[in-house]
């Protein structure tokens, strides 16, 4: 067990610490650390770990997670609440979504290696933590900064996993999230790259219910979407039995996404979006005008099949090739017991 999941074992009583969990240095000699809060409760109980980002440009997951933190009393709980702000402290120092050491995707990188590139290692030294200690994991994100959307949530299901998609789905209700998809591993038509290096899909496969909690744009505070994932964190910590107190309202059903898929401009220009983030768009129905330099207008390609435009470009300068809208193509509705 590592530094954390050692601190909470510990039998001296309610407490809340704080720390660095040390990965190794810079040239200059600068420590290369993963900051970290725990709060220890008065009784046993489960853990719930909040992983405030994973990709650094993404901000509202980080604000909403340490301020929860800070809400709680640690001699009123039954079980433990770990917020790990960032697993990638380069990346949110330089404001970006990568690494700038290494370009890796670090939510495609877990669970690691202790040898590897400064990624997976920062990889391996979170997921070392994590294991055998956590009960309920979040791995928040936000979309591109260029992007509008309202909070939803993405999930895997692993084959070999002792937790089922039925426990995943009820975590998730909490957040009331406007889609909740589930992400082919394959990652076939949706994002390239190593999906099953997520780490909410290696949690799964730890036996750790985790999924990903999207809240909004990167790069910005949102002041709403960090207040509803606060309200979340606190009725999932209920339903844990982390903390007391009447229950608190949930989703009771979810709109469960299984294909999911980008529009692109066919050419460059000003994207004007005649919709917005959120919305349904049906069969024959253009997201938005291109206007052109010269003058001109034209209505993006209509879609051929009804969708919900999970996110919608906000940045309007657009080049043939680039996203326009993130959007749903399948679902159905889950209820929830
Ligand atoms: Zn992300």
């Amino acid at each position: 067990m590592g530094i954390i999941g050692n601190w909470l074992a510990s039998d001296e009583g309610p407490s809340r610490t704080s720390g660095q969990l040390r990965v190794g240095s810079m040239a200059s000699g600068m420590e290369v650390t993963l900051p970290y809060v725990a709060l220890r409760g008065a009784r046993p109980g489960r853990t719930l770990w909040l992983h405030g980002q994973v990709h650094g440009d993404e901000i509202n997951g980080m604000v909403a997670a340490l301020r929860f933190a800070r809400s709680l009393q640690p001699e009123t709980m039954s079980g433990n609440l770990v917020v790990t702000p960032t697993g990638n402290p380069q990346a949110l120092d330089a404001r970006r979504k990568r690494n700038p050491y290494d370009e890796l995707d670090l939510d495609q990188s877990y669970p690691g290696s202790a040898s590897g590139l400064i990624t997976e290692r920062l990889a391996h030294a979170l997921f070392e933590e994590v294991r055998g200690v956590a009960d309920v994991l979040i791995n928040l994100h936000t979309m591109n900064p260029l992007f509008d959307a309202r909070p939803y949530t993405v999930y895997k299901v692993h084959a070999e996993s002792s937790v089922s998609e039925a426990e995943v789905l009820a975590a998730m209700a909490p957040f009331y999230p406007h889609v909740a998809c589930r992400q082919d591993v394959g990652g076939k038509g949706e994002l390239p790259g190593n999906i099953a290096g997520a780490l909410d899909y290696q949690c799964l496969a730890a036996g750790i219910c985790a999924f990903m909690l999207e809240l909004g744009s990167g790069s910005r505070l949102e002041a709403e979407t960090v207040a509803l994932a606060e309200r979340g964190f606190s009725t999932l910590a209920q339903q844990m039995g982390i903390l007391a107190g009447p229950p608190q309202p949930a989703a009771t059903s979810l709109r469960r996404v299984t294909r999911r898929g980008w529009i692109t401009a066919d050419e460059g220009g000003l994207f004007i979006p005649t919709t917005r983030a959120g919305e349904r768009v049906s069969e024959g129905m253009s997201i938005g005008d291109l206007l052109r330099l010269d003058g001109q207008q034209t209505a993006v390609r209509a879609v051929t099949r009804d969708g919900v435009l999970i996110g919608l470009r906000s940045d309007p300068v657009v080049h043939t090739g680039e996203r326009l809208a993130f959007v749903a193509w399948e679902w159905d509705t889950v209820p929830l017991a």
